[in-house]
């Protein structure tokens, strides 16, 4: 049986910085869902759909073929054939992914391959739903929030450091409202597992998270 590790948390919580670091560490499978949400967001906004037309987004994403590869240690999307890894970080992929992964039909077509890697590999996967849904059974599963003024800041960096242009009092505003709209949706919300270890990283950081986890997973103690 593998050994998997289930994170999940809200955006920009910083789970898939942590959860890459944890992978390193403990020669684990990074596997990001979040990634493959957006991959499948890219190919709706490719085809000019709107993600209010639920019937046309599920008909529209029967044309996607979504696989991941990894290449020096790093998950690669391929869409239809395409490496999509450099297009998915866009805030507008964000909301798009945000309000198609609502769609029942599009949630299953991505737990069904994420399943899949979890059986096939020791893994860290995180997401909104893998230690209540995608993986039950997951040996470790860690709940990694933030105050939803620290993660805005942390996004507005990680934004300007590429360059682009952003406004911290929208990035918030996005942040909280992808949130809700991911707490309170009817399929599989974000909430924290029953037996997840709750890690608030508003005052820690990055190296802090890392050694946490690693204890918490039983490892480096
Ligand atoms: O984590 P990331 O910001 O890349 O995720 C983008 C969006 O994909 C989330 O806001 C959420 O709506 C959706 N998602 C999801 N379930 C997951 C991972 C991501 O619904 N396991």
């Amino acid at each position: 049986m593998s050994y998997n590790i289930a994170v999940d948390g809200p955006a920009g919580a910083g789970k898939s910085t942590i959860a890459r670091a944890v992978a390193k560490r403990m020669n684990l499978i990074y596997v990001d869902t979040g990634a493959m949400y957006r991959a499948l967001a890219l190919y709706v906004i490719r085809c000019g759909v709107d993600p209010a037309d639920t019937k046309k987004v599920i008909e529209t994403c029967g044309g996607a073929d979504i696989t991941i590869r990894y290449e020096g240690g790093e998950q690669v999307v391929v869409l239809n054939g395409e490496n999509v890894n450099g297009f998915l970080r866009t805030e507008e992929v964000g909301g798009m992914a945000s309000s198609i992964s609502p769609i029942p039909q599009v949630r299953a077509k991505l737990v069904e391959l994420q399943r899949r890697l979890a059986a096939g590999s020791d893994c860290i996967m995180d997401g909104r739903d893998i230690g209540t849904c995608v993986l039950p059974g997951a040996q470790t599963k860690i709940y990694l929030t933030a105050d939803s003024l620290v993660r805005a800041k942390r996004r507005y960096a990680e934004l300007c450091a590429r360059g682009e242009e952003c406004d911290l009092e929208q990035i918030r505003a996005d942040i909280e409202k992808r949130d809700y709209m991911d707490m309170h949706r009817e399929t599989s919300p974000l909430r924290q597992a029953e037996d997840a270890v709750l890690v608030d990283t508003s005052d820690m950081t990055p190296e802090e998270v890392i050694e946490r986890i690693v204890r918490i997973c039983g490892q480096g103690a």
